[in-house]
């Protein structure tokens, strides 16, 4: 059997020129238990950040790539990148 392999840094190197590089983490990830409106205000200002981030390309596809469950990740709810994968396994 025959492994692929990605060196390391190619594989995290997209963070480098990240919009949210060096910002507080709680933009993204959310508290446990948070819901309603002041889940949507989060959501909603993370995905403001991503719309300007020039890498959310490879930030969405590592997300689901790597079944990330928590956060947003290239403009990507929980809830949406749920959906996404729950698509992907079915095909
Ligand atoms: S798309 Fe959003 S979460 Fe991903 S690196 Fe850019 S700003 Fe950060």
């Amino acid at each position: 059997m025959k492994i692929r392999t990605e060196p390391i840094a190619r594989v995290w190197e997209w963070q480098a020129d990240a919009a949210c590089r060096g910002m507080d983490s709680s933009v993204f990830f959310p508290p446990a238990g948070e819901r309603g409106r002041a889940r949507r205000r989060r959501e909603d200002a993370a995905r403001a950040i991503c719309r300007s981030c020039p890498v959310s390309g490879p930030c969405g596809r590592f997300a689901l790539a790597s079944r990330q469950h928590y956060g947003v990740w290239g403009g990507y709810t929980e809830t949406e990148r749920r959906s996404a994968v729950r698509v992907m396994d079915r095909k």
